[in-house]
């Protein structure tokens, strides 16, 4: 499941929740139960400890990690018969991710004439900017104007062309890349009022047309300093061929940021009326001839990434032309070794190695059934879902099988994790994350069923009629709901595309998206019966007469995020 920012822009103008659907009788055979049956909690518990291990490194798009999660399917679908779908008869679908980096050999740096090494002495931290500057430069301070505080130290600067230099006191934040002055808290920074009443350096910079910002290294930033000339001078990775940003929570700054060494700073403003690495703090125009010359150029980087795509054929002649499709995203987000704590691996066992190894099992109960079921089966594991659905609207947009042959999607995100009636924690707990809307043992959320197919909606919820009779929960199954759990995980894309999905889902809970989301916590004998019961569901399409037939339209709001 994706987490984004709360995006509550939903107006009345959305559809209503869809009405009741028609019961349907689904009748589940004893075959059928015996092949459901070989899906047991021991097996989900066996290939969850192994994808979400620590060895997987939190299996981020792309790492070391993913690939490895993703031989270790591919490993098994070969073992146990499955048709390659991806691309060129393998069981990859390949993706192409690439990122500007700053091209070190070709770009030059200097400081009133003398060079100094980029990406050794001095890296660019965020903004694209190429091409050849040459700026004089103006010392401000730390950089940010908060008037409720009576802090500007832009007075009698002028920033118009020239690149700002300003100390950093700290350690970036998420938010800002210089940290707010000792003193300044957000109380001091409205929502409202950047720009005007508050500036961080580089809102201050962008505003009055300086030419960049260059951030003189605190203690902190010296220390590490092996460390930032190796993260930064990266732009953010992106899916090549579908060319669009990643989302993301803080806008991007469209002003260049550098970082400087102690050693470019210290030639900087020698024989200048005061260094800031000594503490001097007052904010003055360095003089005359001083200027920075940059002449940046940037390459293009690619890294690889795939998603995992098998098929299981039908046995009918006509109908195994069509699929009915399952999928789960087998990707997390990965380490972050300057998180505070111990634990800097986000395991990912319930988001999503829940739905990642449920999707195995179900292939593997499929492939020791005496029995094919009619319609073909397409299995795909999508990567990058935590970056922005990336495998999922890859698939969609680039599809390695005929994708109008796809009669169903049923995606699976988060199945393993139940309320424990002893640790309930209110979302009004004070500095605790809740799970009070987390599903109960013999409990799961399902989601978008009944929105665009009748057919698929009765069949979903007849087969678990027919079979274990779980509560099935269609609380978020609202387009209103300001969650908008329907638009976080990979059915969207296929929705959008035309085709019905349902999605299978356990609740937010305090160990969503944190290093102790493992799989020690996991309830297996909850996700052994969600799987059977997504099994048969599949089993119930791909045996179907006539595909489910669309006779309802996802309304317009509901395909645009
Ligand atoms: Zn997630």
């Amino acid at each position: 499941m994706r987490k984004t920012l709360l995006t509550v822009l939903l107006g009345a103008s959305l559809l209503a929740p869809s009405a009741a659907v028609a019961q349907v009788a689904v009748k589940i055979t004893p075959a059928e139960r015996r092949a459901a049956e070989a899906i047991t909690a021991q097996q989900l518990s066996t290939y969850l400890h192994f994808v979400a291990s620590d060895a997987m490194g939190g299996r981020d798009t792309p790492s070391q990690g993913l690939d490895i999660t993703a031989e270790f399917i591919r490993m098994n679908l070969e073992r146990w018969g499955f048709k390659p779908a991806g691309d060129n008869g393998s069981f990859f679908q390949r993706i192409a991710l690439t990122r500007d980096v700053v091209d070190p050999s070709a770009t030059k740096v200097t400081v009133g004439g003398q060079n100094f090494a980029f990406g050794e002495e001095m890296v660019r931290f965020s903004g694209n900017g190429t091409g050849t500057v040459n700026a004089p430069v103006v010392f401000a301070g730390n950089g940010w104007m908060v008037k409720s505080k009576n802090l500007d130290p832009y007075a009698g600067l002028d920033v118009k062309g020239k690149l700002v230099a300003v100390i950093s006191e700290g350690q970036p934040s998420n938010r800002f890349p210089v940290p707010m002055p000792q003193g300044v808290t957000g109380a001091d920074i409205p929502a409202a009022g950047r720009g005007t009443d508050w500036a961080d350096p580089v809102s201050y910079a962008q505003a009055n047309g300086a030419a960049g910002v260059l951030i003189l290294p605190s203690k902190f930033l010296t220390e590490g300093w092996s460390f930032v000339t190796q993260a930064f001078g990266r732009s953010r990775l992106t899916v090549d061929k579908l060319r669009r940003e990643t989302v993301s929570s803080t806008p991007r700054p469209t002003t260049s940021v550098y970082v400087a060494s102690p050693k470019f700073t210290n030639a900087l403003f020698a024989g200048e009326q005061g260094n800031p690495l000594s503490g001097y703090n007052t904010s003055f125009a360095l003089g005359s001839g001083k200027t920075i010359g940059l002449n940046i150029v940037n390459k293009t980087e690619t890294q690889w990434t795939q998603n995992v795509v098998a098929l299981w054929e039908g046995r009918d002649p006509n109908l195994k032309n069509e699929m009915v499709a399952i999928g789960a995203h087998y990707d997390h987000v990965g380490t972050n070794l300057n998180a505070p704590g111990e634990d800097k691996i986000w395991n990912g066992a319930d988001d999503d190695g829940s739905g990642t190894v449920a999707v195995l099992s179900i292939a593997e109960a499929l492939a020791q059934s005496k029995v094919r079921p009619k319609r073909s089966v397409l299995f795909v594991w999508h990567a990058g879902e935590e970056k922005g659905l990336w495998g999922a609207e890859y698939f969609n947009k680039f599809p390695t099988v005929d994708v109008k042959n796809v009669v169903a999607q049923l995606n699976i995100d988060m199945i393993g994790r139940s309320l424990d009636p002893n640790n309930v924690i209110k979302c009004d707990a004070p500095g605790k994350r809740c799970n009070e809307e987390l599903s109960k043992a013999n409990e799961i959320y399902v989601i978008g069923s009944e929105m665009m197919s009748s057919t698929l909606g009765a069949i979903t919820k007849g087969t678990n009629n027919a079979y274990l009779k779980m509560d099935y929960n269609y609380k978020y199954d609202d387009p209103k709901d300001p969650n908008r759990f329907f638009f976080r995980s990979d059915h969207f894309h296929y929705a959008q595309n035309g085709i019905p999905i349902t999605f299978w889902f356990d609740g937010v809970h305090e160990d969503y998206h944190q290093p102790s989301d493992t799989a020690d916590k996991i309830d297996y004998q909850k996700m052994e019966k969600v799987a059977r019961t997504i099994f048969l569901t599949m089993w119930e399409l791909t045996d179907l007469k006539e595909r489910p037939k669309i006779d309802k339209q996802l309304p317009a709001e509901l395909t645009q995020r």
